[in-house]
């Protein structure tokens, strides 16, 4: 990839944004091009869908601001107008009005006041209610203002209400117990192959009974699904494989009907399909904006295969039962047959939804655990994300931070990204795909806990096999100060640099930060001799002394994790994460924010999408080309203009 490419373009409170590159995308066949183009279009049309889904009130605010950004007359250089424009970049960075990592509302730096005098001074005609600014300013200023109005997207603390104060549109004028027992007593259909329940709903109370508005074409969000469904169909006609279009067609199919059979023959037939180059991933997929993982947020990643660097994924997955029965857990929770892991690299083309402008780095799918038994899963490791975090990260100054010696920041700056892209592999191909429930266990059994110690089970995994020698048989790394590399930054991530994401006096909340403060804290308390706490100049390091015997507790902790999911055991694993996973030692956090605010970098990181032009001579596409924007904001603006399909209330 050129050296001249700009990889970071701005960097507003706590998040920086960069743009990615898409090799190889001019080498694409016309089909193939053809495919991405109407694959991108349908990854964008689902955006309103997630906005509404992270609060009820998101549609209505960002719309909002986007008419003031578009149309107010009066002074654009103040500093109370750079707050709001500050204000309004996190809204679309975030998807709405809370913070996409801690779930957290932010509240802007101006007051209300002045949100009054912007209103005003905008053209009405673009404003969602037109002249009746009163109505507006009383719908949205509590829900912008007030620091306890819609104040958490998800609430994980055992002692609240996990449903009743999430301020997610999952659910309405509902209570956690009353969703529990929903769910209990819903029909899962055949046992062996228990149905997402939930997954594509919301749940409301009305005239005292409990009912699902469904999100499908005739359903909730209609208008979105069913721009989402005409690109899709067009897609169909040009699809990479036939698998692809059979899985296509069924996922049309499951958008018009809502029916989640149709979805789980969608998902197997996704799976199956290894052949397409170009791929996708649009729908309903993922549960973490939810406290009880029932509903699932709508994402899209276009992406094709990175045949290059897809060898080294071969290479793990060609040796995925031998990493199943060799691992340290309990004979009776492994696999005896582990089915059709199939991991490659991807290039991204286009991230919608609840994939942009944050993205994930690696995806491993489908979910229904039943599902990756009997037919695997697919894994992937996206590549030309992970390079753009690399090239942006390679100046910022945190090696020399919080590594402690230079043997450390060298071994980093070395052999770092194939580390973390070997982590990657192995926690997407491998760990989650690893291990099974005891008969009778529900995949439901460890309720809000269950996030967390499913990353912790495959990062265990990534992590124990890291150091495994096979690792060097295989061709999979030159030397294991790779696995050194990686264990020393799991470390020192796990136990300060990630702090530097939690505001002082915050639990840790999100599902990821807290699996990697479990396993750090927890193997740093049990190995004395593993990790050392060293202090240098008055400042804090954590230095790994014995990399086998770090190994060995990874894996045994990886039994440990495993034991509980296996067998559904609540108790233990609520223990654990609350233990280790959530707090947060205030004087280290305190340490940690101070030295990172010296290096003035952004916490998180976001992305500016590719666009793609059709070149159409008689009706016909007859080539895509593929453009870089530079500019983040008239991205989201372009994007609200082009991309909004649903009212502003659903
Ligand atoms: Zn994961």
């Amino acid at each position: 990839m050129s050296n001249t490419f700009t990889y970071q373009t701005e960097q507003f409170a706590d998040v920086k944004i960069l743009r990615y590159q898409v090799p190889e995308f001019e080498k694409l066949n016309l089909r193939q091009k053809q495919l991405i183009y109407f694959l991108a279009e349908a990854a964008r049309c689902g955006r309103d869908i997630l906005f509404d889904q992270n609060n009820k009130y998101n549609l209505r605010i960002r719309r909002t601001l986007e008419a003031i950004v578009k149309s107010y007359d009066g002074d654009r250089e103040s500093e109370n107008f750079k707050s709001f424009l500050v204000y309004t970049k996190r809204v679309w960075f975030s998807n709405g009005i809370h913070h996409h990592y801690s779930m957290d509302k932010f509240l802007p730096e101006f007051d209300e006041e002045y949100f009054g005098e912007l209103l005003a001074n905008s053209n009405p005609d673009l404003l969602p209610f037109g002249e009746d600014i009163i109505e507006l300013m009383n719908q949205l200023v509590p829900v912008i203002f007030e620091e306890n109005v819609e104040a958490k997207r998800v609430v994980l603390n055992p002692d609240l209400d996990l449903i009743a104060d999430s301020a997610n549109n999952y659910y309405e004028g509902v209570s956690q117990e009353e969703v529990e027992k929903f769910y209990a007593s819903a029909d899962k259909g055949d046992p062996e192959k228990p149905l997402s329940i939930g997954l594509n709903s919301k749940l409301i109370k009305e005239n005292g009974e409990l009912i699902e508005k469904v999100w499908k074409i005739g359903g909730m969000y209609s208008a979105a699904l069913e721009k989402v469904v005409y690109w899709l169909e067009k897609a169909v006609e040009v699809a990479d494989s036939d698998l692809q279009k059979q899985s296509l067609i069924k996922l049309i199919d499951f958008y018009k009907t809502g029916d989640l059979t149709t979805f789980d023959e969608y998902s197997i037939l996704w799976v199956k399909d290894l052949d397409a180059h170009v791929d996708v991933v649009n729908g309903f997929i993922e549960v973490y904006g939810d406290a009880l993982a029932f509903k699932a947020s709508w994402e899209s990643v276009v992406n094709f295969k990175d045949i290059e660097a897809t060898k080294r994924t071969e290479i793990i997955s060609d040796n995925a039962q031998w990493f199943e029965d060799n691992s340290p857990v309990d004979d009776r929770f492994k696999k005896d047959e582990v089915k059709g892991v199939s991991a490659k690299v991807i290039t991204v083309a286009m991230l919608g939804g609840d994939c942009h402008p944050a993205t994930p780095i690696g995806i491993n799918l489908p979910n229904a655990e039943w599902i990756r038994k009997e037919h695997g899963s697919k894994s992937v490791t996206i590549d030309n994300v992970t390079h753009a975090y690399h090239q942006s990260s390679l100046k910022s100054g945190m090696l020399e931070e919080f590594a402690y010696s230079d043997e450390e920041i060298a071994r980093a700056k070395e052999h770092g990204y194939l580390g973390g892209n070997l982590h990657t592999d192995l926690h997407e191909c491998l760990g989650h795909g690893s291990g099974q429930l005891l008969q009778g266990v529900g995949v439901d059994a460890l309720k809000n806990y269950h996030s967390t110690l499913e990353e912790a089970r495959a990062d265990l995994f990534a992590l124990y096999y890291m150091m495994e020698p096979k690792m060097l048989e295989i061709g999979l790394m030159p030397n294991l100060d790779v696995a050194k590399a990686e264990y020393d930054g799991y470390i020192r991530n796990g136990l300060m640099t990630q702090l530097t994401r939690i505001e002082l006096g915050k639990d840790i909340e999100e599902s990821h930060m807290r699996n990697r403060q479990l396993i750090a804290k927890w193997v740093f308390e049990r190995g004395e001799h593993a990790i050392e706490k060293v202090m240098k100049e008055g400042k804090t390091f954590f230095v790994v002394k014995d990399y086998e015997k770090l190994r060995e507790l990874f894996g045994e902790l990886l039994a440990e994790v495993q034991r509980i999911k296996s067998e559904g055991d609540f108790e233990a694993g609520k223990a654990l994460v609350e233990d280790y996973a959530v707090k947060v030692d205030l004087n280290l956090h305190k340490e940690v924010k101070e030295r990172f605010e010296k290096l003035n970098l952004a916490a998180y990181a976001g992305f500016i999408n590719p666009d793609y032009h059709p070149v159409i001579e008689n009706d016909e596409i007859i080539d895509v080309e593929i453009s870089y924007p530079m500019d983040f904001s008239e991205q989201m603006l372009e994007y609200s203009e082009k991309y909004s399909f649903l009212p502003h209330v659903n």
